[in-house]
Order: C-alpha cells, then sequence, then structure tokens
C-alpha cells in the first residue's frame, strides 16, 4: 500500500506558485491578489479563511478578508460581491460556505463574476468544466485530480465510483474523472444516499473516492483488493488521548482499508491540504488570465 502525501504534495504545489510569484514580482507584473468574504462568527469558517489568508502570505500573494456580521442583509453581501468584482486589484473572490439561513447561497455565487470565481461555483464556470472548455475546477475536486497526476495514478479506462453527488465535490469529480484527459478517461459511477446495493457497486471500484459526509462509513468489505481509495470526508470526533479533545477521521476507516488498498490518501494530511493549494492555483491563473481573457 502506498500512502498518498497530500500535505507534503500541497507544500510542493505552494513552492512552485511562490517561484511564480517571484518571477511576477521582478517583472514588476501585479502579484495575485485574492479576497475572502466571512459572514457570520462559524468557528469553522474562521479557521478555514485564516488559514486560506496565510496560506496566500506563504506563497506571496495579496489578501483581503472582509468579515460581515451575522446579521447582514443578502442585499449588503450582494453589494459587497459587486464591489469586490468591480475592484482591478483583485483577482479572486470567494465567499465562504455555508452563508447563514436568511441568505440565499446560490443568488451569491451567481453574482460574483464569473473571471473571479476560483472557487468555481458559478454557474458558467461549472457549465464550461462540464463541456470541456477552460474553467476554473472547484479546489477540492482540483486537489484530488492533482493527487491522482501526481502519484502517477492512471486513471483511463478504469472503474471510478464516486460516493457523494454535492456541487462542490462528488459532482464535479464525476464530471472530471469522465472527462476525454488523463486523469480523466475513466468509467464512472457516481453514488448517492438513494443509490441501491451500495456495496456491491464500490467493490467494483478501481478506483474509490469517498465524500459522503458520514465518519468511518466505509470499510473494508466496500473496497476491492488494490484498489485506489481516495478520502475527502473530515470530521472530527471526541477523544481523550488528545490535549486538543479531538482528532480528525474521514469517511474511510483507514487502518482496516489500508490493508486492501493501492494507494490511499490519509485523514488528516490527504485530500484537505490540497484544496487550499489548489485555490492558489485557480488564483494564480487568473491574476494570469489564463482562464478568461
Ligand atoms: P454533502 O453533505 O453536501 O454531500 C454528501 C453526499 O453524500 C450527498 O450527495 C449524499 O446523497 C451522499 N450520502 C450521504 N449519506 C449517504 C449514504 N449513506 N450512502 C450514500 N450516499 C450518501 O457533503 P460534501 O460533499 O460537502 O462533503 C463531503 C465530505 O467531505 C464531508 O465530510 C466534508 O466535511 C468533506 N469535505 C472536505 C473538504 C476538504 O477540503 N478535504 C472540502 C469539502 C468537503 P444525497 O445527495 O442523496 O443526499
Amino acid at each position: 500500500m502506498i500512502l498518498i502525501d497530500g500535505k507534503k504534495t500541497a507544500e510542493q504545489i505552494k513552492i512552485e506558485i511562490a517561484q511564480e510569484v517571484k518571477k511576477m514580482n521582478d517583472a514588476g507584473i501585479k502579484v495575485p491578489h485574492l479576497a475572502a468574504i466571512l459572514v457570520g462568527d462559524d468557528p469553522a469558517s474562521q479557521t478555514y479563511v485564516n488559514s486560506k489568508s496565510k496560506s496566500c502570505h506563504e506563497v506571496g500573494f495579496m489578501s483581503s478578508t472582509y468579515r460581515l456580521p451575522e446579521n447582514t442583509s443578502e442585499r449588503e453581501l450582494l453589494e459587497m460581491v459587486e464591489f469586490i468584482n468591480n475592484d482591478p486589484e483583485v483577482d479572486g473572490l470567494i465567499v465562504q460556505l455555508p452563508l447563514p439561513a436568511h441568505i440565499d447561497n446560490q443568488k451569491v455565487i451567481n453574482t460574483i463574476v464569473p473571471h473571479k470565481d476560483v472557487d468555481g461555483f458559478h454557474p458558467v464556470n461549472v457549465g464550461r468544466m462540464t463541456i470541456g472548455l477552460p474553467a476554473y475546477i472547484p479546489a477540492t475536486p482540483f486537489g484530488v485530480l492533482e493527487l491522482l497526476r501526481r502519484n502517477s495514478i492512471s486513471t483511463t479506462g478504469k472503474h471510478c465510483v464516486v460516493l457523494g453527488r454535492s456541487n462542490i465535490v462528488g459532482k464535479p469529480m464525476s464530471l472530471l474523472m469522465s472527462r476525454n484527459s488523463e486523469p480523466g478517461n475513466a468509467t464512472v459511477t457516481l453514488c448517492h444516499s438513494k443509490t441501491h446495493n451500495l456495496k456491491e457497486i464500490t467493490k467494483q471500484a478501481d478506483i474509490l473516492i469517498v465524500a459522503i459526509g458520514q465518519p468511518g462509513f466505509v470499510g473494508a468489505d466496500m473496497v476491492k483488493e488494490g484498489a485506489v481509495v481516495i478520502d475527502v470526508g473530515i470530521h472530527r470526533v471526541a477523544t481523550d488521548k488528545n490535549p486538543s479533545g479531538f482528532r480528525l477521521v474521514g469517511d474511510v476507516q483507514f487502518d482496516e482499508v489500508a490493508k486492501k488498498a493501492s494507494y490511499i490518501t490519509p485523514v488528516p494530511g490527504g485530500v484537505g491540504p490540497m484544496t487550499i493549494a489548489s485555490l492558489l492555483l485557480n488564483t494564480l491563473k487568473s491574476a494570469k488570465k489564463e482562464i478568461y481573457n
């Protein structure tokens, strides 16, 4: 079994980005600038936004965080998005999800101008990705593709089973694995909560990508010998063995499944670190006008 080291891969990607930024700086070109909007004080969202901002600084990007109170109205948030859309200094804009219940997530996403939508959630980017035009690819599936590519895991002709059909992970993942490129060119089965005989399907997977949000859902009995297993799930579970009082686990029972897998991602240190690295890559692409010009 080979452990897919997402932490190390993400660090390598950040080094490559920092080298690009240095070249831009040396050539007198404006460095990439990522803006984030955070509404409310959800601790997990604060942690994500802080680590995105820290990663920007590590690679030499500019970053700005707009923190708005929980009771911000939808109109006020949309005005903020439009303000940043029109700011020529900003290359990429992300709105940290989830938003408070009184705000329509999709309306906010639709308001971000597609060429700054580095999360790749705007319908224009989703549509472009679907038909194979240049597009921002959502950070988590993009991170999974990079892990497959950089570990030389061939996907062509393989049966890839994706567990979960969310708009941010499972659905784009299934489209990307079926597109005509490498990684890609897989025969894809997309499973969700209404899927019958789930175990029979997952056991056929050469590549199993799990994003269902259920801690330890996938056990060894659901996995074929020699499969590549990518665990996107991330959960805090209480423990008294750790000073923080919790430990992180994925959607896969790592210890059992690792005995059967040919490659597997750990949690933490697998897909998680790749998500931020991919967001930085998308922001670099935006600054270099590689997707839209
Ligand atoms: P969602 O809750 O949005 O989607 C979960 C999907 O799993 C749904 O499509 C759901 O089906 C399906 N599902 C749920 N239960 C079952 C079941 N028992 N059998 C089959 N399918 C099931 O989750 P996300 O995609 O946003 O996230 C998935 C996991 O990945 C979470 O643990 C999340 O924390 C993690 N995550 C990690 C990231 C990272 O950077 N590492 C980034 C984003 C997410 P249905 O559609 O029918 O309801």
